[in-house]
């Protein structure tokens, strides 16, 4: 009798090989808030540890926009990834993806990309997540993830939003606090909106607040994501509460915060101050399409002598990580000590990261 042959082994998504996604669902969230559902373009496994993001490169109004967002499904679901969006007045690249964006459209991403995500463990573990607005998504795509794979943490996950309208995953997390799990959800509202019985938290959270809904935070491990003022609050009461700060783990949203505070916690790098005196000594650089010229030295990464020079390069997160400012180099040759925001062929095609990028000889570069 002839057996059929097994079917070959999906193979996982190459950040060196993929790089295109089409869009399989479009899903509204909340009145601003929308999922966005994607499959890769060539049948594989899209592989990432939760809390990881991706960059998408967007052709919006004649030029490429590199955007970030935090894969927000679950790990343990690599057939599809979702990214979740909230519409920012005046934004280019979240008001395309709400308004343009449909089921059917590819998009290009880099990705799998950062370190914000709690890794494996089979022993359970103590979790705080604090989250605000848009923030949820990384705490979300770790709560699937551990439901998904059965991993039985004690988590207590708050999210604080404007008003119980604004809650981003309101019914799935409610649904996942059901009979004989150890998750536990806290919703703190600034203003209850329309909402007429609100039976959550209103104001803002404190460390009074933080109290009551999870009295033993101290003995958790708190991962936190939210706007840059929500941070920066919760810092500095979970500071003030006596916390053990090496169990503090947080993502932003905004690179430039990011940049600031490891500016601030670590030595300053070759590649750090944006706001130099324009040098005068070094290589010599020109932006081939505008015609403007200035000098690098060795130890300055481009971007930053740009920068200086009162040059604006899009650049979001000065680590060679995020690749919003990928470039092509016409002539000449540099060392760039990039975190994965570009891949092998596209260095091999003269791609270079200006962000992380240092001359070794004067350059000529497309912009
Ligand atoms: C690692 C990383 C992960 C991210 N993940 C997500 C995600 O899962 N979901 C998501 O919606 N966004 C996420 N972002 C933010 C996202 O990359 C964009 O910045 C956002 O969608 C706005 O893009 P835009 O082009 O519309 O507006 P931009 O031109 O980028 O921003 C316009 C203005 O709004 C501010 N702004 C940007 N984002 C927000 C925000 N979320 N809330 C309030 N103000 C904001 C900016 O500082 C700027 O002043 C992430 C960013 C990073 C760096």
């Amino acid at each position: 009798m002839q057996q059929d042959a097994a079917p070959p082994p999906v193979r996982d998504w190459d950040p060196e090989i993929d790089d295109t996604l089409v869009c399989r669902a479009v899903r509204d969230e909340t009145h601003d808030v929308k999922t966005f559902v994607f499959a890769p373009k060539r049948p594989c496994l899209f592989r990432f540890k939760p809390g990881q993001f991706i960059t998408l490169e967007l052709p919006i109004g004649g030029e490429t926009i590199h955007r970030s967002y935090t894969v927000s499904s679950s790990a343990a679901r690599p057939h599809r990834l979702s990214i979740t969006v909230k519409r920012v007045p005046g934004g280019p690249v979240s008001n395309w993806l709400h308004d343009t964006l449909k089921p059917g459209d590819t998009i290009r991403a880099v990705g799998p990309l950062g370190e914000f995500t709690p890794g494996e463990s089979e022993t359970p573990r103590k979790f705080l997540f604090l989250s605000g607005g848009s923030g949820i998504t990384p705490l979300m795509s770790m709560t699937r993830t551990f439901d998904d794979l059965g991993e039985d943490h004690d988590i207590v996950f708050v999210h604080a939003a404007r008003t119980p309208a604004d809650i981003v995953f309101r019914r799935e997390l409610d649904a996942l606090t059901g009979p004989g799990r150890r998750l536990r959800v806290a919703h703190v509202c600034e203003g209850i909106g329309t909402e007429a019985h609100w039976a959550g938290f209103t104001g803002r959270l404190s460390l009074p607040m933080l109290g009551l809904i999870a009295p033993d935070f101290k003995e958790r491990e708190v991962y936190v994501c939210g706007p840059g003022p929500f941070m920066k609050a919760v810092r500095a009461f979970l500071e003030e509460g006596g916390f053990d700060m090496s169990r503090y783990h947080q993502e932003s949203f905004n690179f430039e915060e990011l940049t600031a505070e490891l500016a601030a916690g670590e030595p300053p790098t070759p590649s750090a101050p944006a706001q130099a005196a324009a040098p005068t000594d070094g290589f010599r650089v020109e932006f081939a399409k505008s015609g403007r010229v200035f000098a690098c030295p060795p130890e300055m990464a481009v971007a930053d002598a740009a920068s200086a020079a009162d040059i604006r390069v899009p650049t979001s997160c000065s680590r060679g990580m995020c690749g919003t400012c990928k470039t092509k180099l016409i002539s000449g040759t540099v060392e760039m000590n990039h975190t994965g925001g570009i891949r092998k062929r596209e260095i091999d095609q003269g791609l270079i990261l200006l962000c992380c990028s240092h001359p070794t000889s004067d350059l000529v570069i497309e912009r």
